[in-house]
């Protein structure tokens, strides 16, 4: 239990991953300027479910705080579900690359200052969205040589179906049963996905929470299995 309430409370420090001269002051995820260090897994507890040894990478604030859920088990996993996050948080700006063409927008006939402004702008503001969405981090490297790979996603049955990722089924869980995402996911962590269908019966009395709800059912929930 104290062990467990370490990682519940505790900010692991774990090795900052290399980055190239050229990446310097970049955020792994996005591209963007970085202005912090991330760890991965974010808590103690959930390197159970990660498949590779804990990391800290460099993150701009956005990309940092986007995904509150956990249970990912690499940072590949982790980094696809940042960019699903941005996607749908500038869904707005992104949509002006589908709505329009560069040349369509310079040449719109639209006048008023509103538009106007809009004009200057959006694309831009496209562009560079875009390019944070398509951004590729460079390549993981700890303690000089070591490279994390990105590895296939490994599939996951449960309850007959194959998904093609413990993420998505964690998703279809959470839809299905109507859990709490942060709750579920924190739960999964702790109990490792042979558990599943464990946590699924632990969280589903417990639908919606506060943060500070969350924190005493959860504690609750660790002490109900004798961790
Ligand atoms: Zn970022």
């Amino acid at each position: 239990m104290l062990y467990l309430l370490n990682g519940v409370f505790n900010i692991a420090n774990h090795p900052l991953i290399e980055v190239p001269f050229n990446y310097r002051n970049t955020c792994w995820f996005c591209g963007e300027p970085d202005d912090q260090n991330v760890d991965f897994p974010k808590k103690t507890y959930e390197a159970n479910i990660v498949t590779h040894e804990p990391i800290c990478l460099p993150s701009c604030k956005e990309c940092a705080n986007i995904i509150q859920r956990s249970a990912f088990t690499s940072i590949y996993a982790y980094r696809d579900a940042i960019k699903q996050g941005l996607v749908k948080k500038h869904q707005k700006v992104l949509s002006i690359g589908s709505n329009w063409t560069e040349q369509e927008l310079l040449e719109s006939e639209f006048e008023g200052s509103a538009f106007e402004g809009f004009k200057r702008s959006a694309w831009p503001m496209f562009k560079m969205m875009q390019a944070r969405i398509n951004y590729q981090g460079w390549s993981i490297v700890i303690n000089n040589d070591h490279v994390i790979e990105e590895n296939e996603h490994e599939n996951f049955e449960f309850d007959g179906v194959n998904y093609t990722s413990l993420e998505d089924a964690v998703t279809h869980a959470v839809k299905t049963f109507f859990l709490d995402e942060q709750l579920f996911t924190r739960v999964l962590s702790v109990l490792g996905k042979a558990k599943f269908t464990q946590a699924i019966r632990l969280c589903r009395l417990y639908p919606n929470l506060s943060t500070k709800q969350r924190e005493s059912v959860f504690i609750e929930i660790l002490d109900s299995i004798g961790l």
